[in-house]
């Protein structure tokens, strides 16, 4: 949409074609319904929530910065807020708001939009691009085409992958998506017994063959299936390329204290316990359903009495508070993840353009490249400033 709105700023007349009965769905479903459109802070604090593909972004995010698209909105009539984190929302809290204002625009600039049509196969000419052929055989002709059909997470909403089979069939090489921003299912079943229990304020590290990929404090959930929340999808992000069974994961239940502070801790309050029982003991350090099957995460029996606990049991209760080992089988699947990693390739894309380096009048925005970032409204950005670059390149193209 966004594509669409600065090609005909510049001068030329986008069709856009959508298979849905409206443009924009998945933004009604974004930031809990509220739509966190982008993120209030600077260019390097931006690109550092950008795990994969940081620099592609520089000329897009040049072209139009968070700012630019808070002022954006403004300007045709949707009033934005910053929240916690420098998240942006529109003032009246409604999704549905971003979506018409984008329509708004489109409105303004007579941008006609093709709704139950599916894009199925670019139509190719001596290695240039003639036109678009749709699912039911209608054939359009166009001097560029512009390919902005999202990933496949959250298929429901229209993002259904149909891009990385059109742009390999322009030669681009695809990067295999993957789900992310998405939840991970453990190993163990004791996570299932504590769904619902949201962990604040601890700190989930990741080390893949000795070597740390995620470490940062938060929050996290546990769910019917393993972990959930926002430390555990942000740490989805950083999986690509990293077997599953390479990986180890730890939560450190109390990141305020080192390790030595730890066990003085325990040492103070198992002399102060006597004959509680040691999951009492335990519900002074940890919430109370966590306390009740810790003892048996670190294999000290329940029953024992905090005067009857050894010197070897403290160090496995001080060493699993510190570092509570999970191993992770898979993430969910692509219809729970936030968006998508993987895509197309773009080292065959231009940075300055968002134009195919293999096909001059071939373009690309949004989720179907291969850039993916972190939750806090990143990813809206990307696609919005991505697809204002490729729209206003489409246009300068056309129009030389
Ligand atoms: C539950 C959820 C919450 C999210 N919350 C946030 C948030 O608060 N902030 C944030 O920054 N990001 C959020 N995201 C991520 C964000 O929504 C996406 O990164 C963003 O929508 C990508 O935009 P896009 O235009 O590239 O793709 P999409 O929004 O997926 O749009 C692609 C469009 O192309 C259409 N299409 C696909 N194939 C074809 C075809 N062959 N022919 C015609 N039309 C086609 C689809 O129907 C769709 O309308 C969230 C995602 C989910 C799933």
């Amino acid at each position: 949409m966004m594509a669409a709105v600065y090609a005909a700023e510049n001068g030329i007349h986008p069709l856009l074609i959508e298979k849905n009965e409206k443009a924009g769905k998945k933004i009604y479903i974004t930031g809990k319904g509220r739509c966190n459109l982008t993120n209030a802070c600077g260019l390097n604090e931006f690109l550092a929530n950008v795990p994969v593909n940081p620099r592609f972004l520089y000329s897009a995010l040049h072209l139009l910065s968070p700012d630019d698209m808070m002022a954006w909105m403004e300007r045709w009539g949707c009033p934005v807020k910053v929240e916690r984190g420098r998240r942006v929302f529109p003032v009246s809290d409604k999704a549905s708001d971003v979506t018409k204002t984008l329509q708004s625009a489109l409105n303004f600039y007579s941008v006609p939009t093709m709704l139950h049509h599916t894009a199925d196969k670019l139509v190719m000419e001596n290695g240039k691009i003639t036109g678009v052929m749709m699912t039911d055989g209608i054939v359009l002709s166009a001097k560029a085409v512009l390919i902005a059909t999202g990933g496949i997470s959250y298929p429901a909403t229209g993002s259904t992958g149909d891009g990385y089979r059109l742009a390999a069939q322009a030669g681009h090489t695809v990067i295999p998506p993957q789900p992310a921003l998405v939840p991970l299912e453990t190993k163990e079943t004791w996570c299932a017994g504590l769904m619902g229990l949201s962990l604040e304020n601890v700190r989930l590290s990741a080390i893949c063959k000795g070597k740390k990929i995620y470490d940062e404090l938060g929050e996290m959930l546990f769910t019917h299936f393993g972990i959930s929340g926002p430390l555990v999808l942000e740490l989805s992000c950083h999986l690509r390329g990293i077997k599953l069974s390479d990986l180890q994961v730890f939560i450190d239940l109390k990141p305020g204290l080192s390790e030595k502070q730890t066990e003085d801790r325990l040492l103070r309050e198992l002399t102060a316990g006597g004959a509680k029982q040691i999951k009492t003991i335990l519900e002074t350090m940890l919430p109370r359903r966590l306390a009740e099957i810790f003892p048996s995460l670190c294999d000290v029996p329940a029953e024992k009495t905090a005067s009857q606990i050894s010197s070897e049991e403290r160090k496995r209760i001080t060493d699993h508070l510190k570092g509570l080992p999970l191993t992770i089988l898979r993430t969910r699947s692509a219809e729970e993840a936030i968006i998508t990693s993987g895509g197309v390739d773009v080292r065959q894309v231009n940075p300055s353009t968002m134009a195919s380096r293999l096909v001059p009048n071939l373009f690309f925005a949004g989720e179907v490249l291969d850039v993916n970032a972190h939750t806090g409204g990143y990813n809206l950005q990307i696609a919005f400033s991505t697809g204002a670059l490729a729209g206003l390149s489409a246009a300068q193209l056309i129009l030389s």
